[in-house]
């Protein structure tokens, strides 16, 4: 199967994935079901565990659009510590992949906190979080962005390099400050491919572009094995394929589910958090509440969206390439795995 796969994806994301308010407020109102059950009737997981996936954590400034991609610090803080005080147990995520590796349970309530990107506020704003909690994470660097004093490309924030904003708030890590991340002992770096494009069909390119991150991760940074994570958490099998040929001992997605006991560390979900997660949505997010809910909100989306002209024109060019409607190209079909 070459299909592609899309999943919920919390990244900046290509121009046919792009920012949702009826997506994100339907995701907000998901949380809070989630959370409704998870009150009630505990965690719905055994033996699992979830991930959680940040990205921006910056302060939000007055006279310019509310960051994309972003938790502020305070909410960082409520939220983690609100998960140590409901009992739950961060671990490294690469302290998760071994234990899997060797068939050896882990913990109820264990999660690992994840970060992509690599944002220069990771070290001036998460790391003084992670520390005075004692939360480990992982950092996955798209490593053609450090040094740059320009926004990631893929940032669709207003405020990314915008006058009044500060540079910290968009622009990613220098070296020296990857560097003071790693040496906190505390945060894990990892790839998340060279140049974090759009790599579905792309195949080649992908194998050399992740090659290059993990040569540059082996040599600045002395990370021989580094966990990985999709750019856009968009893979093919065919990718995943690449991604075990090319020296990184997982592959992390943006599916929202939690991992269960034997599932390949190649497939791995994560759950995006926001600013909007309580607590209380985590919990009931790593619970394993929210997954279900969110596949039955995507089946009844998928027959919804051939409603109107739009869906109806994709459908029809997805059945027939060849009645294609001008300037479009046929899509292949998205496949989740
Ligand atoms: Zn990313």
């Amino acid at each position: 199967m070459t299909a592609p796969v899309a999943t919920d994806c919390a990244h900046p994301a290509p121009a046919k994935l792009a920012h949702s308010p009826l997506r994100e407020g339907a995701a907000w109102a998901l949380a809070r079901v989630a959370t409704g059950l998870h009150a009630t009737f505990g965690p719905r997981t055994r033996g699992g565990f979830g991930i959680l996936m940040y990205h921006r954590v910056s302060e939000e400034y007055s006279g310019v659009d509310c960051p994309t991609i972003n938790v502020t610090p305070a909410r960082l803080r409520e939220q983690l510590a609100g998960l140590l005080s409901r009992g739950f147990t961060p671990w490294p995520l690469e302290r998760l992949i071994a234990s899997c590796d060797a068939g050896q349970p882990v913990p109820a309530k264990a999660f690992a906190v994840t970060f992509d990107d690599g944002f220069a506020n990771n070290l001036s704003a998460a790391l003084p979080i992670l520390e005075s909690l004692c939360v480990p994470a992982t950092l996955f660097l798209a490593t053609a962005f450090l040094d740059s004093p320009m926004p990631f490309p893929n940032d669709n924030w207003s405020g990314a390099g915008a006058a009044g904003v500060p540079d910290v708030a968009w622009r990613p890590l220098t070296t020296d400050e990857a560097h003071q991340l790693q040496a906190s002992g505390l945060v894990s770096l990892g790839a998340h491919t060279h140049t974090h494009q759009f790599f579905v069909e792309r195949p080649e390119e992908f194998r050399a572009d992740l090659s290059q991150c993990v040569s540059i991760l082996r040599e600045r940074f002395g990370v021989e094995r580094p966990m990985f994570s999709f750019p856009f958490g968009l893979a093919t099998p065919e990718l995943v394929a690449i991604a075990k040929q090319s020296g990184v001992c997982c592959g992390l997605m943006t599916r929202p589910d939690c991992v269960l006991p034997g599932q390949d560390p190649f497939r791995w979900g994560r759950f995006g958090v926001t600013t909007a997660d309580t607590p209380a949505t985590l919990a009931a997010k790593l619970g394993g509440w929210y997954s279900p809910l969110a596949r039955s909100l995507r089946a009844v989306q998928r027959p919804l969206a051939l409603v109107g002209p739009r869906g109806l024109r994709e459908h029809l060019n997805r059945r027939n390439p060849s009645f294609a409607f001008a300037g479009e190209k046929s899509k292949p079909t998205a496949i989740e795995i």
